[in-house]
């Protein structure tokens, strides 16, 4: 990657971060986080120290009480944020860590002015929603910028034009740049294709630009979202009705890989585009080189491994919602683009097979099946039996959080032969409790409300020696986020042991168990940590590699 050596002609450009900010307009949903993380992407590969914020107008705190439903997959930061989760879109096209301070809400900016204003911080003035909240929202953004040194922070603005919630931010990012600190707007638009016309319109888009006008803001970039490609009459009309260069609207069809933007980016000179926005030369690197290896990978790969996720968060009115589980199909993704074969996911729910034990016969042609984390007692018998079914007909399992805790529940059943065994989440009476509360964690249960007592972010796991885990991993040491209140109960863990369940990671005090597996069996794992969360496309996590690599064997035995 290029750096930026004391004889590099830009070195006089670095120092002061700039502001690259992403907008939206027309409809929700255009994948807003995968373009700024694209931007991102593609800077950081010419060699620039890059990150990337969302702001979300709600007025929650973060994303921690949220159903999984309502706004997807909530995404746990090292730092132990629970976030939203473009944050994990970043970390996956940044291939680092993002803080918890990269996500800014309305309900953070808010407490903080008035928590500001009781302790008299503000000098006996009125304290007014403008200026003091824009002021804070630009005091949140510039903190990121210099405690990571960045030379370019994207701020993804969520939410459309026009809303009445990002209205105080879009303010914000106008007296930032009024003020004079570098930036660029980038404005994301969607052109339809009504099925009458059978033409791309830009209409919709031109009134988005026309409203971002009206709080002050002109972009300097649109992203046209479609389902085709741009062709040069529509690429004009944007460029003349929203006043924008035309080599500076840029296409963004519809991608079977959102992987491939970044490369998509670069084909059409947007870097380039960019960085002389900010008075930047640029220079061909070989940065991304690797992404396109893993992106050729996955458009190449041809065999397919089928993998059941067995969960719960699956329905929404009539919409299945994959969103709940988007970081475990994306490390899913990850491990087969890195083995070359196409993943084809199953969503089963789990309440399916406690209606109908037959319907268990729908696991028979699975390769691989992962029972991901979840809360509440709805559809645990089903998961039980489906743990169950792999163990006893060598299956892949990968078990995460939940996943872990319903393999050591069936284990204590059925191996143990200590009927009723449950977890106390699920059954509080249970005479063999084989995942529960620690007793340090009960009291601070009793204190404090729901939101504050899980084990949250990243934390040091001990890897035990001669394990598949030490195999795997290739060290004694990862570290792993955790997002749970529940762990095996210490007391049943000798029984377990004794009668062949593996403990193959721990806390490094030793206390509690934190990773399982089966020895006899071709891949039976289970993590209490969340895997999924430190998985990238080029470093996918060695557990998901690993089931991924079991997958492909049972697939290759069946055609044999
Ligand atoms: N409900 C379980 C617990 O709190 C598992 C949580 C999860 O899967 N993230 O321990």
């Amino acid at each position: 990657m290029l750096g930026f050596g004391k004889s590099d002609k830009n070195s006089d450009k670095k120092g002061k971060c700039k502001f690259i900010v992403v907008t939206g307009g027309v409809i929700s949903g255009l994948g807003k986080g995968v373009i700024t993380a694209s931007i991102a992407n593609v800077l950081q590969a010419h060699g620039y120290n890059v990150s990337a914020i969302k702001i979300d107008p709600y007025i929650n705190i973060d994303a921690g009480t949220m159903r999984p439903t309502e706004h997807g997959e909530v995404w746990v930061t090292d730092d132990g944020g629970e976030t939203d989760q473009d944050l994990g879109t970043y970390e996956r096209f940044l291939g680092k860590s993002i803080s918890k301070l990269n996500n800014i809400t309305t309900g953070q900016v808010y407490q903080k002015v008035i928590s500001m204003e009781r302790n008299l911080d503000f000098g006996g003035k009125c304290v007014e929603v403008i200026p003091h909240i824009p002021e804070e929202i630009e005091r949140r953004i510039k903190e990121v910028a210099e405690k990571e040194k960045l030379d370019f922070l994207l701020i993804e603005v969520g939410g459309t034009v026009g809303d009445y919630q990002n209205v105080l931010f879009l303010e914000a990012m106008r007296r930032m740049n009024l003020k004079g600190d570098p930036m660029v707007f980038v404005h994301v638009v969607y052109l339809p294709i009504p099925k009458s016309v059978g033409e791309m319109k830009t209409k919709p888009a031109q009134h988005s630009v026309r409203m971002l006008n009206e709080v002050g803001i002109q972009p300097h970039f649109i992203m046209a979202r479609s389902e085709k490609p741009l062709d040069d009459v529509r690429k004009e009309k944007i460029s003349i009705f929203c006043n924008v260069k035309p080599e500076n609207v840029i296409s963004n069809p519809d991608l079977e890989y959102v992987y491939e933007l970044p490369l998509i980016y670069e084909n059409q000179d947007f870097t380039e585009n960019i960085l002389r926005k900010f008075d930047i030369k640029y220079k061909k690197t070989d940065g991304l080189d690797n992404w396109r290896k893993f992106v050729n990978n996955i458009k190449t790969a041809e065999k397919k491994v089928k993998i059941a996720i067995v969960g719960k968060y699956f329905d929404i009115g009539d919409f299945t919602l994959e969103d709940s589980y988007v970081s475990v199909i994306e490390a899913i993704k990850h491990a087969s683009g890195n083995k070359k074969v196409v993943p084809e996911i199953v969503w089963m729910d789990s309440k399916d097979f406690e209606k109908d034990e037959n319907k268990l016969q729908k696991l028979n042609d699975i390769d691989g099946v992962i029972v991901p984390g979840g809360f509440g007692s709805t559809g645990i018998e089903g998961k039980i039996l489906v743990a169950k079914y792999c163990r006893e007909n060598n299956v892949p399992y990968l078990g995460l959080c939940l996943g872990l805790q319903i393999a050591v529940i069936e284990f204590a059943r059925n191996v143990c032969g200590l009927e009723g065994s449950n977890s106390t989440e699920f059954d509080k009476n249970t005479k063999h409790p084989s995942v529960c509360i620690l007793p340090d964690q009960v009291e601070k249960m009793k204190k404090s409300q729901y939101g504050g007592t899980m084990r949250l972010g990243g934390q040091d796991v001990k890897i035990v020696e001669n394990t598949i885990a030490e195999k795997i991993y290739g060290k004694n040491l990862i570290r792993e986020r955790f997002r749970h209140r529940f762990e095996i109960n210490p007391e049943l863990i000798e029984n377990l042991k004794n009668k062949g369940l593996v403990f193959s990671g721990m806390t490094p005090d030793n206390k509690i168990m934190q990773i399982i597996e089966l020895s006899e069996h071709i891949f039976f794992m289970g993590s209490q940590f969340h895997p999924e969360f430190t998985s990238r496309p080029i470093n996918p996590n060695p557990l998901f590699t690993k089931f991924i690599e079991s997958a492909i064997k049972i697939s290759d035995s069946r055609s044999l």
